[in-house]
């Protein structure tokens, strides 16, 4: 019998596993504080447990943690690992650094089948949803980087946030994403805070108010056009779930939860969405579906092979203005690690050596 994968069983679950090997259920609660609160990942190091537990554990279970093939430090601090699953499959993971805290990346599918035309992981299709295993390990690993589980000595929490802003869309793998926040946010084991975890989708309408009903984390939505004819023409997941059916997944999410705030993300394209007119269009769709909500301008990286060109700073400041001026926070958001190409739509699979040689 192969061993079963103990990362990313809710703990209902692992209860399950404990008692299935004759054990009192009682000791998943001490497993699961090894596994999520002090990071370990080797039997014999859980000093609480007897020798004979120990043993049984590793005999019948393992504990996975992604293996790492690159680490890259940008010269701003943010940090981009290549990681691999067991199967071979490979994401990326960018941790983004303040001052005195900072945002860990994650992914949640390898490729994207949405196909934004701006995004560079869109334009590597679809292999696979990771497991619940896999987007838990993940933020796993950037603790085990920088030594923040939790230790006598150790205070400093600088892994402060997650946003699920990596590859893929986590609405595609609802069910995973949500089992994966779940254990991410368990008070018991890593314990971040619910408000400080985002998940950002495409706008896959139908499952907007379940997942964030289910795991209680904040929502950001890519709008990046504020007609449909425009956000169909850049995202074509947009003739699937048009504007009005995102829009009211928005309104009926907030509906539910006076203290709900959106973040929606708008892409600064030169000369295809950033004039003066989307801003008073976006304004008028606010109005329109009455959303709490601010803005995030985000300037668009630019991937080898295309098309876009970033709008020039004078534009984006006159299109956050308009939205300002309107009452809407706008700030821009400020591009980082672009050159380790860990910014926002730069991440996809593979390592660059193995690009250029394939070329
Ligand atoms: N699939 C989800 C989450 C991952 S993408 C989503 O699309 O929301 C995270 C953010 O990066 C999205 O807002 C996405 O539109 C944006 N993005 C994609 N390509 C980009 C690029 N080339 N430059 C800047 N941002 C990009
Ligand atoms: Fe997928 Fe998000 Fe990229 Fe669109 S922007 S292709 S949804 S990862």
């Amino acid at each position: 019998m192969p061993k079963m994968e103990l990362i990313g069983l809710s703990k209902e679950e692992l209860s399950e596993a404990i008692i299935a090997i004759g054990e009192k259920p009682f000791r998943a609660k001490q497993l699961w504080q090894w596994l999520y609160y002090f990071g370990e990942t080797d039997f014999n190091k859980m000093s609480n447990l007897s020798k004979d537990l120990r043993a049984k554990l590793a005999d019948n279970f393992t504990i996975f943690r992604p293996k790492i093939i690159t680490e890259q430090l940008s010269v701003d601090k943010t940090r981009k690992w290549l990681l691999e699953m067991s199967d071979g499959q490979r994401v990326e993971m960018v941790y983004i650094p303040e001052e005195d805290r900072g945002a860990v990346c994650i992914s949640t599918q390898v490729g994207c089948a949405v196909g934004c035309r701006f995004c560079h992981t869109g334009s590597q299709k679809l292999t696979r949803n990771l497991t619940a295993c896999e987007i838990v390990s993940q933020f796993m690993v950037a603790r085990d980087t920088y030594g923040e589980w939790p230790s006598p000595t150790n205070e400093t929490r600088y892994l402060s946030n997650i946003v699920v802003m990596g590859m893929g869309e986590p609405l595609h793998n609802k069910d995973n994403t949500i089992k994966a926040l779940n254990i991410l946010t368990d008070g018991d084991g890593i314990a971040i805070s619910r408000r400080r975890v985002t998940m950002s989708t495409s706008g896959i309408a139908p499952h907007i108010v379940e997942a964030l009903d289910a795991t209680g984390v904040r929502l950001a939505v890519s709008l990046h056009a504020p007609n449909n004819q425009l956000r169909s023409q850049i995202m074509p997941i947009n003739n699937r779930y048009p504007l009005e059916e995102v829009l009211s997944a928005c309104r009926a999410y907030q509906e539910k939860d006076g203290s709900r705030y959106i973040t929606f993300e708008y892409l600064m394209l030169d000369g295809v969405n950033d004039s003066l007119a989307c801003a008073h269009e976006l304004i008028a769709l606010m109005k329109k579906y009455q959303l709490r909500a601010s803005f995030n301008l985000i300037p668009f990286n630019p991937w080898p092979g295309c098309i876009f060109k970033p709008s020039s700073n004078n534009r984006v400041n006159m299109f956050a203005r308009e939205l300002e001026n309107a009452g809407f926070a706008a700030p821009v958001r400020v591009a980082r690690g672009q050159d380790i190409l860990a910014a926002c739509g730069q991440l996809k699979s593979k390592k660059d050596a193995e690009d250029k040689s394939a070329k």
